[in-house]
């Protein structure tokens, strides 16, 4: 049953790789074994392909020299003399393997693959399931994580119905928009760990139109294969996620080609929809160097994410519009204080935002994340499983030493956080500003039993509450002189610049 499936993530099981588990490239022309067909293997860990043998055997013939003097390679001085003037190169000579990380891993007999599915109907957990399992790792966003769950069962479950060459289900690649750390990329990614599917992700600001300085589009599939170690059958059941998406909108009122927005969406469109792509194969560009591989992005996921700053000023303007018209005209200035305004988003909005309607059409789901409250970054601080106190009070547990924030203290840092309008990713800083310190006075005393941060620390108005592991008398306690400690002033003026 597939409710039965553990969710529990597990960090990437480290498979055996076997050196027969890779195809040889050819050292001369570098297409994998499954395109030149059988290959030669030559002393020094080469292998050459039957077509480039036998060009060079032409090229050696046309400067007269006769293949067959060269049999076996096993020549000796007195045939060479024979060529006065040519230099032959010799293979032993060259040693060296190819690094692995060019090498592609074989595709597994075409039997096996046709008896057994590649993703079995049975075992792709139903949306609560993923759900349940998103919810332990990401806070909030109940929308978005149903919206994910839905969409990634029914893609999978499309996958598995094409490969038992079924009714042909449409592709459900995602459009996510959502401020800055409010949690696009940890959902994405907390996702791909959970199905135990490679993921690349990539940021459009990189990308160009094919030929332009930066990265060619296709470049996101080469990231995808290296994520799955080069196996082409894994990468083309993976995810790719495609960061500040909103940054390759049409740009408005350019008189030069638009190689890093429209053309870039262009660009894309085959990819989202499904096509074969040549990528090359451990490097980020082709190359007369790199092999190349074929691989099918048909079933690739491809989840695209922004924050699409401007877009609530276009949602404005067309409610405002709405509102304004007819007998139930409103004030012109409704929206104006509404919040989550985001999550009333259109096709036409985004459109008008500067995405290309083909563009637009490839992602069919839409859905919108909410900017981080005050109480959902408490909850980040301290519920999820990986959560940032919990993994500082395990590192004081070490030196037995009891870590303990009151609710003051949370309170503040996640007001702090909001100031910094860069939701969750601003905790991490924040804390480690003021950790600094309690990390470096606490393993002096082996006395301190429990110490807590309060609220008057994190403003810097007083200190930590110290108790100590034995009763020692209150004028024996050390006085933890956090405020007058140097360190204190060298973090806070760094902190400062
Ligand atoms: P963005 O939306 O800009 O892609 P990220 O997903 O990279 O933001 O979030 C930055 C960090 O903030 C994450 O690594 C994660 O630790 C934390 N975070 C953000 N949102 C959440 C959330 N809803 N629940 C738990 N942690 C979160």
């Amino acid at each position: 049953m597939a409710d039965e499936k553990d969710l529990t993530i597990t960090e990437d099981a480290e498979v055996e790789e076997k050196e027969e588990d890779y195809e040889e490239v050819c050292y001369v022309c570098r297409r994998p074994e499954s395109k030149t067909g059988k290959m030669i293997r030559i002393p020094g860990q080469f292998s050459i392909c039957m077509n480039c043998l036998q060009r060079s055997f032409d090229s050696m013939e046309s400067f007269g020299i006769n293949p067959e003097d060269l049999s076996g390679l096993g020549m000796d001085l007195k045939d060479l003399k024979k060529f006065p003037n040519i230099n032959i190169m010799r293979w032993g000579d060259m040693q060296g393997e190819i690094p692995k990380k060019q090498k592609v891993k074989k595709k597994k007999a075409k039997e096996a693959e046709s008896s057994k599915p590649a993703f079995d109907l049975k075992s792709i957990p139903s949306p609560h399931k993923i759900k349940a399992g998103l919810d332990e790792y990401v806070v909030g966003q109940d929308h978005a994580k149903k919206v994910v769950s839905v969409a990634v069962y029914n893609h999978y479950k499309r996958v598995a119905a094409m490969d038992l060459g079924d009714v042909d289900i449409e592709k459900s690649n995602m459009l996510m928009i959502g401020p800055t750390g409010s949690g696009k990329t940890y959902l994405v990614r907390t996702l791909a760990k959970m199905l135990n599917v490679p993921l690349a992700i990539a940021d459009a600001t990189s990308l160009t139109e094919a030929g332009y300085i930066g990265d060619d589009i296709e470049s996101v599939v080469s990231k995808l294969l290296a994520a799955a170690n080069n196996d082409v059958e894994k990468a083309e059941r993976g995810i790719i996620f495609i960061d500040e998406i909103d940054k390759i909108a049409k740009k408005k009122n350019v008189n030069q080609r638009d190689v890093s927005g429209e053309s870039v969406q262009q660009g894309m469109l085959k990819l989202l929809e499904g096509s074969e792509v040549e990528v090359p194969v451990g490097a980020n560009s082709k190359n007369a160097m790199v092999p190349l591989v074929t691989v099918n992005t048909r079933n690739i996921l491809f989840i695209c994410g922004g924050a699409f700053p401007d877009l609530e000023d276009v949602i404005k303007e067309r409610l405002n519009k709405q509102a304004s018209i007819g007998f139930q005209a409103d004030l012109k200035d409704k929206y104006d204080e509404e919040k989550n305004l985001i999550s009333k988003v259109t096709v036409e909005d985004l459109r008008k935002f500067g995405m290309i309607p083909e563009f637009l059409g490839r992602l069919p789901i839409v859905f919108t994340l909410e900017e981080l409250t005050k109480d959902m970054l408490v909850q980040i601080l301290q519920e999820p499983k990986n959560a940032i106190l919990k993994q500082y009070k395990k590192l004081l547990e070490l030196d037995e030493v009891l870590l303990e924030f009151n609710e003051g203290a949370l309170e503040c840092i996640a007001e702090k956080a909001l100031e910094k309008d860069t939701g969750a990713r601003a905790l991490r800083a924040i804390i480690e500003e003021f950790m600094l310190d309690i990390m470096y006075q606490i393993p002096k005393d082996n006395n301190i039993g429990k110490v807590t941060i309060t609220r008057e620390y994190i403003e810097n108005t007083g200190g930590p509450i110290i108790e100590m592991r034995t009763a020692v008398p209150l004028e024996a306690r050390p006085v933890l002189q956090i405020e007058e400690s140097e360190d204190k002033h060298d973090t806070e003026s760094s902190s400062n610049n």
